[in-house]
Formats: structure tokens, sequence, C-alpha cells
């Protein structure tokens, strides 16, 4: 590593560098808190929360983006609001249909395709949120990759019907996903396809997806992610990574200076995690985000506070492959 880097590394995650634990209200990637760090530079704070079980040349990437963060910023908004999607888990039509009827959102995001659940469980379930939402909101649904190509042409064609603005990662593989774009009207949208910064020019080559989805943290920045939006040329989805409020600036910062965002953004995320390291954090309002940047609030911070040594360690490693 170069030794400026190695410098402005070593003032970011020595001292300055605070661990958090903060417990979730579901259970998310079979774990119930969300743990990462947060690093102080110039320009802000910055956040490097990368799951569990990544290493650290995976890591890297989402260092890289807390760098950004705290060492130089985003680059200046072309907007100062976003909208984004409520977000209905695979519960009961009855419960779906609250959680939508209690948001200002237009747009809701409907998981489908959870484990131990019939195919009519999802059907009830955006038959629900349909009705919740009216004619004029849109619905997308996500099924993380879980159905077969079959199974995926058969639950589209049905669920078309409430009127679809597209189905995010029906299927794993870009091979199905190609597959069955050529088989039905309803848009795809690839996420989990699109972890590596080359990944969305795959998703491109492959036919398999019409929308990419975005997350800052894992493809190293907002302005490595505006590369790739631009590179890549599909209309892009930018969401979180269920980040604290300071993650979530970087999303915003993102789908603030996209020159186009025709998709309400997945970063209504705050409601999943049980406390913030701001004090003012970035919830959603009348189905919008502003654009801000809140800073940590060390009180704030204090209630969830956890033990930086690991962090740093991670930090140190990951670092050796920026
Ligand atoms: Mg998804």
């Amino acid at each position: 590593m170069v030794d400026g880097k190695r410098y402005g590394l070593d003032a970011l995650v020595g001292e300055s560098l605070r661990a958090f634990a903060i417990p979730m209200t579901t259970k998310f990637r079979g774990t119930t808190v969300r743990e990462g760090a947060l690093i102080r530079g110039r320009a802000g704070w910055g956040e490097f929360s990368p799951f569990p079980e990544y290493g650290p040349r995976e890591c890297a990437r989402w260092l890289a983006s807390a760098l950004e963060s705290a060492g130089s910023g985003w680059p200046a908004p072309v907007r100062d609001r976003v909208p984004v999607n409520i977000t209905v888990p695979a519960v009961d039509p009855e419960h779906a249909r609250k959680i939508v009827s209690a948001s200002r959102c237009r747009t809701a995001k409907v998981k489908v395709a959870e484990r131990g659940q019939p195919d009519s469980a999802d059907i009830g379930r955006v038959e629900a949120v349909r009705d919740a939402l009216g004619p004029d909101g849109k619905i997308r649904i996500d099924a993380n990759g879980a159905w077969d190509a079959g199974q995926a042409r058969r639950m589209l064609r049905q669920l078309a019907r409430y009127g679809l603005e597209y189905a995010e990662q029906p299927c794993a593989t870009l091979e199905e996903m190609a597959e069955l774009r050529r088989h039905v009207s309803v848009p795809l949208a690839a996420d989990e396809s699109v972890r590596r910064a080359e990944d969305p020019m795959r998703v491109r080559a492959a036919g398999a997806a019409d929308i990419v989805v975005l997350k800052v943290q894992p493809l190293g920045g907002v302005r490595a992610a505006l590369r790739i939006a631009e590179d890549c040329g599909l209309p892009v989805v930018v969401s979180s990574a269920v980040d604290t409020s300071v993650g979530l600036a970087a999303g915003v910062a993102l789908a603030a200076a996209l020159p186009d965002l025709p998709y309400a953004c997945g970063l209504a995320t705050m409601s999943l995690l049980r406390g913030d390291v701001t004090a003012d954090p970035l919830t959603e309002s009348a189905g919008e985000l502003p654009v801000r940047r809140p800073p940590v609030d060390l009180t704030a911070l204090a209630r969830w506070e956890a033990d930086p040594v690991p962090w740093r360690e991670r930090a140190e490693a990951a670092a050796r492959y920026l």
C-alpha cells in the first residue's frame, strides 16, 4: 500500500473508529443485531459495516465507501428529496394491508417466496397490498433468488394481474433470469446478482435484467456506484444494506446525484433497527427521504457502542486490498 493511503487510513481507523451493535426489529441474514463501525474524517462520518461472513477482500469496498464518506464527501446532489418504498415482509394479508395503510409511500416492495410458505400466501399478500395502495400505487416484489425458473414463470404470470412495477431477483442465477426474462412481461431487477463493480456489466451482457439494484457500501462508495450506473446504462434502484443513518446518508447521496431516478429507493430501512447513532435519524416522511447528512451523536452512539478492537482489525485487514 502507498504511504499516503496508509497515513490517511491510520488516522481514520485509529482513535476515531467507534463500533456499534444495534438490535434489529426483524431477523435479517440470520441475525438480530446489526454491527459495524464508524470512522470520522474531515468531511464527516463514514460507516463501515460489512456483514460478518465477508473476508478482507470483500470488506475493502465497504472500507473504501466509509473512507470516501469521511475523507472527501460526495458529489453535488441534483435533487433535495428522494422517493422511497415501504417494505412488506412475508406477513399475512391483514398485516400487509396495515403496513401499507400506515405509510404514505406510494411504492411498496413485497417480499415473496418465503421458505415454508405456499404460493397462495404470496398471492394473498400482493392482492392485499394492491387493495391498500389503490390502483395508482406501485408494487414491486422481491423473491431474493428463491424461485426456480419454472416457478418464477408461473408466479409472475399470476401476480402480474395485480400490476407489478418489477420483480427483484426472482431467480438466483443470471442464466435463469435471462431465460425468465424472455418469457414474462414483468420487468426484472438484479439485486443479489450485483455485489461487485463488474457485476452490473455482467447482468447487462447476459440480458438478465431490465434494472439493477445498487448499494453504496458493497460497491465501494458513491462515486464508484455512479460510475457503475453510467457504465452499465440500465436504470438503477438505490438500496441500503440496512445501515445506520450514517450509511443511509451515503445511499441518499447516490440517489441524489444520479442524473435519472425513475424508481423509489429502498432506503427507508431505519425502521428495521431499534436505534440509531444520530440524534436525527434518516426516517421516511410522506414517502420521501430528505437529502441531508445527520452527524453522529455521541450520546445516541453510547447506547449501542461496542468494542472497537475487532473492527479496527477488520478495517486494517481490508485496507491491504484497497
Ligand atoms: Mg432485494
